[in-house]
């Protein structure tokens, strides 16, 4: 196994003057995305960076960034992407667990990243206007690190959805064999543009967008925040042949006024992963927008795609898709037993793509790989042509009366309701029932009946309880500007609070 570095020098020698890296007027070539990563590797060098540290890396998608985790890698250290969204305590606590000795840092994070990393004794590089000046003199390291199988590339954290963050240990190989599996699932190649609006920090547009790329010869076109307006504008001036998202900014591109007046028929793929794809959506996009929409499903413990829905062979929409090449996939009962063909269980995972393990927490590995199947915490189901459909995490089910309520089936009747844009379906602590079912609406603009919240959250209630059991419908709807929704765009349940009745 070689270092996943190795992608970017083989990418240079094809086509050095090919675009890479694109944001705005901003151009970085393959060949000086070579020769910048080995200018990175050279001031690691310079700093005493040895093989093997970490180094923390905490920005937004900006042109700076490949360079940056390109040349760590080829160093030979191990990068930590951070959120740059992160407040002080939490910077000092990844820095911390980790062992972070170095950490590079866009400057409007500075605020934040300088008093943690004084608190951990963290030396900063800040990624500022001076920042290429900073590697102009360097001599580039030319030598790119040896990765033996099982040597660890990147420590993801990932949201922690239980206790405190963890760290993903994933490895050269893990990164590099998914990012192959992204080039072949999309067929991407020189000549393709590829939206980079999901965050590199996070395992989805780490590999599916930038490694990916990369890997191909293609273009990254780069947005550090989303916004739809700018994504519209960039498919339509960088004529974006292949837009990865999750759910919520397909929706926000939808809900876009004005969205009619773009040209976006470059656009010949849409990739939605991250979380569940309301079926509505899909047909909506493809009608929109003209492009074919693949949904996929992953996490950062396994690099992250393990099941996709194919351009030229087997797709279902609303489901997941086949296990990818190399990925095996079982669904399980909690004894880790299979569950009778059909039936819905955890699904768990092996294979090339699955983490070597949570960084320094052989606790928390052994309960998620306990057998060589790694847990993914998600129930699903495989039909009998192999097609895997996401019923819901194991953790947001909802335990009402003794019944099982999947918040996903009640959201996408809720998605079906003509004022709806977004919806959460979420269980409350209840005295009668053990928990209830609430939902949580964000409205489409100009909505009919907007203008009488209570009346319209009433009907939207009504609505679902006509399509659903009794026991499934949501006791209250509450309406809400917009949900919200962490780093990548997933909506976050576990802040929508639902006010007493
Ligand atoms: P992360 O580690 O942040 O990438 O989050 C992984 C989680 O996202 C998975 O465990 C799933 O719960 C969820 N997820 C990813 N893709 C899908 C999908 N297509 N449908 C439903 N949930 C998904």
């Amino acid at each position: 196994m070689t270092n996943l570095a190795t992608i970017v020098g083989m990418s240079a020698q094809r086509n050095p003057a090919g675009t890479a890296i694109k944001m705005d007027a901003i151009e970085i070539s393959f060949g000086a995305l070579e020769v910048l990563s080995a200018k990175v590797a050279a001031l690691l060098a310079e700093r005493g960076v040895a093989p093997g540290d970490r180094v923390a890396l905490i920005s937004p998608n900006l042109p700076q960034m490949p360079p940056i985790y390109y040349g760590i890698l080829r160093y030979g250290a191990i990068v930590v992407p951070l959120n740059p969204l992160l407040k002080a305590r939490e910077v000092a606590y990844h820095l911390k667990d980790s062992g972070a000795v170095l950490a590079f840092a866009w400057e409007g994070v500075m605020g934040e990243v300088a008093p943690a990393a004084e608190e951990t004794g963290t030396a900063v590089i800040p990624i500022d206007a001076n920042f290429m000046a900073l590697l102009a003199p360097l001599e580039p390291l030319t030598e790119v690190a040896a990765a033996e199988k099982g040597d660890t590339a990147v420590i993801l954290y990932t949201s922690g959805t239980t206790g405190k963050p963890k760290g993903a240990e994933l490895t050269h190989e893990n990164l590099r064999s998914n990012a192959e599996v992204s080039v072949s699932l999309f067929s991407s190649r020189d000549g393709d543009v590829i939206f980079g609006g999901l965050p590199f920090f996070h395992i989805f547009g780490q590999t599916c967008a930038l490694n990916s790329a990369v890997l191909a010869g293609a273009t990254v076109t780069i947005l550090p925040k989303f916004d739809p307006v700018k994504a519209l504008d960039i498919i339509q001036r960088d004529k974006v042949t292949i837009f990865e998202g999750v759910p919520t900014m397909y929706i926000a591109l939808l809900r876009t006024p004005g969205r009619e007046k773009y040209d976006l028929s470059s656009l010949r793929l849409a990739a939605s992963g991250g979380s569940p794809l309301p079926l509505e959506i899909l047909h909506e996009f493809e009608s929109t927008f003209g492009a074919t929409m693949l949904e996929g499903y992953g996490l950062s413990e396994t690099s992250p795609v393990v099941t996709f829905n194919q351009m030229d062979g087997i797709r279902k929409p609303g489901s997941v898709g086949t296990a990818v090449t190399g990925a095996q996939l079982r669904v399980v009962d909690d004894a880790g037993n299979d569950v009778e063909p059909g039936a819905v269980g955890e699904i768990a995972v092996a294979g090339p793509y699955v983490m070597k393990g949570y960084w320094n927490n052989p606790e928390a590995t052994a309960a998620a790989i306990p057998d060589g199947w790694f847990r993914t915490g998600d129930l699903g189901r495989r039909d009998g042509d192999g097609v895997f459909f996401i019923v819901d995490r194991k953790k947001d089910m909802i335990l009402r009366g003794g019944y099982n309520v999947y918040p996903r089936e009640v959201e996408e009747v809720l998605y079906e309701h003509p004022a709806v844009a977004e919806a959460a379906v979420v269980g409350r602590p209840d005295d009668v029932h053990g928990e209830e079912v609430y939902a949580a609406v964000a409205l489409k603009a100009g909505a009919d009946g907007a203008d009488d919240p209570e009346a319209l959250a009433a009907n939207i209630r009504d609505f679902v309880k006509d399509r659903v059991a009794a026991y499934k419908f949501p006791r209250r709807v509450i309406i809400m500007d917009t949900l919200p929704k962490g780093p990548t765009g997933k909506i976050l349940k576990r802040e929508i609070t639902i006010p007493e009745a």
